[in-house]
C-alpha cells in the first residue's frame, strides 16, 4: 500500500462509503490524507466527575451504570438516557435522535464522554456527549495517542451527507499509523532543514491528531509553506517555459493605432495609454505575450483590448476574445464592431450551446450566418477576430491563424482553458498565440506574486474624466420605505435600477452550501422578485436575472433591459461582471454584509457609467457594529485595490477568484494573506530552479509537479 493506492483496497470502506469519499473527490489514500481538518474540538480536559463544572466541556471517564433509550412521542425524539460513574462521583448522561447508541455503549462499558455539562430540569448532566469506548493503555500509548473522539484535540472536518468526522477519523487513524514509518518526503531535505518545517510524516499526524494546538499549528504551517511553494516551482515553470515558446511578432502600427484614436468619441486616459503601449510592444515579440490587463469598472479596459486586436487583425492574425457570459459576449461584440466600423474587418460572434446557437457576421451590419459556415470562415481566417463563451474553446473550433487570445474577467476560466485555446492554434501554426486577461478584479500583492505569478501586470489606475461620484449609503431597516420612494422617483425620472440579491445561507454545512449554491441564489432572487413585483412596485415593470434561465430568456431579458422595457432589475451576482446600461443609476444590494469589498465595488462599478448622478444602497438588516463598519469602508474609498486589501485582512482570500482554482484546502487559504509566507516559498522555489532547473535530482518534487499540474487542470 501508498499514498496512491485507491480507497477501494482498504478494508474497512465499502462500496457506499467508497461513492461517498469519492463525492468529495477522494480517491487514494494520499487524498485522504490531504482532506485537512478545518478546526478542532478540543476535549483534552479530561478530569474526575467530581470536578465538572455547569456550561464547561470537559472529558470525563467511567463506567456505565445503566443506559436506556425511549421515544418521547410529545416531542418526537428518541432519548437516551445513561449514568456514567467514576471513583469520584456519578453523573447523568443524554443524548438526544441518537437511539443506534445502545447498541454501540453496554452497561458496565468503560466509556470516555466529552461534552458539555448542562442543568435541566432533573439536575446536571452531560449533554449529547462525543464517546469512545476506553481503549486499553500501556506505557508505549499513553492515552492521548490511543484516544480518538474524546480527551483530546479532536478533529473536524468538512463533511457531506453521509461522511461524518467520527467516521473519517475511525478511517484515518489506523492508516496514519499504518504509513507513519514509510511516508515519502516531499519537500528536499534543504527546504525542511532551513524553513525548520515538520517533516511530512509527523506534520500528516500533527494536522490530524495533533497532540497540541501548538503543533497544530506548525503542521498547518508546513503544508501552507508546500502548497505556496508548489504554486510558486509551478508558476515559475510556467514562466520559464513560456520564455522559451515562439510566437508570431505583430508590428506595431503606428499610424493605424492614430487613426483608431483619433475616431474614439473620447480621450483616452493616461493609464490607458501606457496599457496600451505595453501590450502593443509585446506583440512586437516572438516571446508570446503573457499579461493582466487589471482596471477597475468602467475604466476602460474595452478600448484597450480593441486597439491590440486591430494591431493583430491588421497584421495578418486573428484574435480570439472570451467573455465569461453570453451577455457579455455580446456586448463586446456590439461594443467591438462599433469600435472597429471604419476598419473593414470581419468580426464574428460565437456563443451559447449547441442547440441554442447563432452567429453573426459583421461588416458594418449584423448578418445571420450558420454556424458551420462561421467555423469555416474561422478555419481559413477570414473571420479577423472571433468573439464569443467558452464556446470558443470546444475542439470543433479552429483558427486558421490565432495570433492574439483576450480573455475577459479570466479567473472564471481558469488555467485550463486558456491553455487549450492556446493549443488549438498551436496545432495550426506551430507558434503559441499572444495572450491578453483582462480582469476588474484587483489583485493583492501576495496573490499577484503566486497564483498570478506567471503574468506581466499592466494597470488601469485612472477612470476616465467627468464621471460622477456615485453616492454609496448603507440602508438600515427603518429607512427602506423611503429608498423605495426615492427608487420609485428615480425611475419616474426615466432611470434604471439593478437589485442583487445575496444566496439565502440557511443551512450551515459548508459543502452543502457548496452544492446548492447557485439554487439557493435563485430562491433568493425569486423571493425578492415576488416581493417588488407585487407588493413594492406593483406599477412598474420588474424583470428577473439568474443563472437557471435558459440563455435566450437571459438575453431577452438583458435586451429588455437595455430598451428600458424593464424599469427594476433584479439578479444574482450574474451583473457583477461588465454589463453595460448607462441609464443604469442605482445599485440597489440586499443583504449587502453577505458579500466582500471588492465585490461590492464590482456592484457599484454597474452604475455611474453616464453623466447622470448614480447611487449605490447598501441594505443590511445586521445591527453588528463590525458589519457596519465594514460596509462604510465603501462609502469613504472608491479605491477597488484598497477594498480589495481591506477584503484580504478581514475575510481571507476565499473569496478572491482564482485562488479557487488551485484547489487550495481552505485551511490553507489563509497563507495566501501571509506576505513573508510568500516571499520565503518564492524565494525557495527559485533557489531550487536555479540550482536544477530540471528537477532531475528531485524526483519527488516532479512528481507532485505533475500531480499538481493534474490537479490545476481538472478544474
Ligand atoms: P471596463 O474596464 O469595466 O471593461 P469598459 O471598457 O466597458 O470598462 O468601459 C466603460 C465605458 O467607458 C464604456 O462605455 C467606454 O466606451 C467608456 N470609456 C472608455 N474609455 C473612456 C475614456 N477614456 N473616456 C471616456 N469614456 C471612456
Ligand atoms: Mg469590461
Amino acid at each position: 500500500m501508498n499514498l496512491s493506492t485507491p480507497i477501494e483496497k482498504i478494508p474497512r470502506i465499502g462500496p457506499v462509503y467508497q461513492k461517498r469519499l469519492k463525492k468529495l473527490g477522494i480517491k487514494t489514500v494520499g487524498d485522504l490524507f490531504f482532506h485537512f481538518p478545518y478546526r478542532y474540538d478540543d476535549f483534552s480536559n479530561v478530569i474526575p466527575i467530581a470536578k465538572v463544572k455547569i456550561n464547561e466541556i470537559c472529558t470525563v471517564q467511567g463506567k456505565i451504570l445503566d443506559i436506556e433509550t425511549t421515544r418521547t412521542w410529545k416531542r418526537r425524539m428518541f432519548l437516551t438516557q445513561a449514568v456514567v460513574e467514576d471513583k469520584t462521583g456519578a453523573i447523568k448522561v443524554i443524548w438526544f435522535n441518537q437511539p443506534y447508541l445502545v447498541k454501540v455503549l453496554k452497561k458496565e462499558d468503560n466509556v470516555f464522554l466529552s461534552g458539555k455539562v448542562v442543568i435541566g430540569e432533573n439536575g446536571a448532566y452531560l449533554t449529547n456527549p462525543a464517546y469512545e469506548k476506553a481503549p486499553l493503555q500501556t506505557k508505549n500509548y499513553p492515552l492521548a495517542t490511543n484516544l480518538t473522539h474524546t480527551g483530546r484535540l479532536v478533529p473536524v472536518y468538512p463533511e457531506t451527507a453521509g461522511l461524518s468526522s467520527r467516521w473519517l477519523r475511525y478511517i484515518l487513524k489506523p492508516l496514519l499509523i499504518q504509513f507513519k514509518k514509510n511516508l515519502p518526503e516531499t519537500l528536499p531535505e534543504k527546504i525542511i532543514r532551513e524553513n525548520k518545517l515538520l517533516a511530512l510524516n509527523k506534520a500528516l499526524w500533527q494536522i490530524h491528531f495533533p497532540d497540541s494546538e501548538k503543533l497544530a499549528k506548525t503542521a498547518q504551517e508546513r503544508f501552507s509553506f508546500e502548497e505556496l511553494f508548489f504554486i510558486e516551482l509551478f508558476v515559475l515553470r510556467e514562466r520559464a517555459r513560456l520564455a522559451k515558446e515562439k510566437s508570431v511578432p505583430l508590428p506595431l502600427d503606428l499610424k493605424l493605432i492614430q487613426k483608431f484614436v483619433k475616431l474614439l468619441s473620447f480621450k483616452l486616459t493616461d493609464a490607458q495609454k501606457k496599457s496600451s503601449w505595453q501590450i502593443l510592444k509585446d506583440l512586437e515579440k516572438t516571446r508570446p505575450m503573457n499579461r493582466l490587463l487589471e482596471g477597475d469598472v468602467g475604466s476602460g479596459k474595452t478600448v484597450v483590448a480593441t486597439m491590440a486586436a486591430l494591431n493583430t487583425a491588421k497584421a495578418g492574425y486573428q484574435v480570439a476574445f472570451m467573455a465569461p457570459t453570453e451577455i457579455l459576449a455580446k456586448q463586446h461584440f456590439q461594443e467591438v464592431a462599433k469600435l472597429l466600423k471604419d476598419f473593414n474587418l470581419n468580426i464574428g460572434l460565437l456563443t451559447g450551446k449547441q442547440d441554442q446557437f447563432r452567429s453573426k457576421k459583421l461588416k458594418n451590419e449584423v448578418v445571420e450566418i450558420s454556424r458551420n459556415k462561421l467555423l469555416e470562415k474561422t478555419l481559413n481566417a477570414e473571420i479577423n477576430i472571433l468573439i464569443g463563451t467558452h464556446a470558443l474553446i470546444q475542439d470543433r473550433v479552429k483558427f486558421g491563424k490565432l495570433g492574439l487570445v483576450i480573455l475577459d474577467e479570466q479567473h472564471r476560466f481558469g488555467v485550463e482553458q486558456r491553455a487549450r485555446l492556446c493549443q488549438n492554434s498551436g496545432r495550426q501554426t506551430k507558434t503559441i498565440p499572444h495572450l491578453l486577461s483582462m480582469t476588474a478584479t484587483p489583485i493583492p500583492r501576495t496573490l499577484a506574486l503566486t497564483v498570478y505569478g506567471d503574468l506581466d501586470l499592466s494597470l488601469i489606475d485612472q477612470l476616465p474624466k467627468g464621471r460622477k461620484k456615485i453616492i454609496t449609503k448603507v440602508i438600515s431597516p427603518a429607512q427602506r420605505q423611503e429608498t423605495y420612494e426615492f427608487i420609485r422617483k428615480e425611475v419616474k425620472k426615466g432611470r434604471q435600477v439593478f437589485v442583487i440579491c445575496p444566496r439565502i445561507e440557511s443551512n450551515n454545512n459548508e459543502q452543502k452550501i457548496k452544492n446548492n449554491l447557485s439554487w439557493a441564489e435563485v430562491k433568493a432572487v425569486k423571493e425578492e422578485y415576488e416581493k417588488l413585483s407585487k407588493n413594492v412596485f406593483p406599477e412598474l415593470k420588474v424583470g428577473m436575472l439568474h443563472g437557471k434561465l435558459a440563455g435566450k430568456e437571459k438575453e431577452r431579458i438583458m435586451r429588455d433591459f437595455k430598451n428600458k422595457k424593464i424599469n427594476i432589475l433584479v439578479s444574482t451576482s450574474v451583473v457583477e461582471v461588465g454589463i453595460d446600461v448607462p441609464n443604469a443609476t442605482v445599485m440597489m444590494i440586499e443583504g449587502a454584509e453577505r458579500f466582500g469589498l471588492a465585490q461590492l465595488h464590482q456592484f457599484r462599478g454597474r452604475v455611474g457609467r453616464a453623466g447622470y448622478q448614480s447611487y449605490c444602497l447598501l441594505f443590511t438588516d445586521s445591527p453588528a457594529r463590525k458589519t457596519h463598519q465594514r460596509l462604510k469602508a465603501l462609502i469613504t474609498s472608491e479605491d477597488g485595490f484598497a477594498l480589495a486589501e481591506k477584503d484580504l485582512e478581514i475575510r481571507g482570500p476565499g473569496d478572491f477568484s482564482g485562488t479557487r482554482q488551485w484547489g487550495i484546502p481552505d485551511l490553507m487559504m489563509n497563507s495566501l494573506t501571509d506576505v513573508r509566507l510568500v516571499e520565503k516559498t518564492r524565494q525557495a522555489a527559485k533557489e531550487i530552479l536555479t540550482e536544477d532547473p530540471q528537477l532531475k535530482k528531485y524526483p519527488a518534487l516532479q512528481d507532485k509537479l505533475g500531480r499538481f499540474r493534474e490537479r490545476i487542470h481538472l478544474e
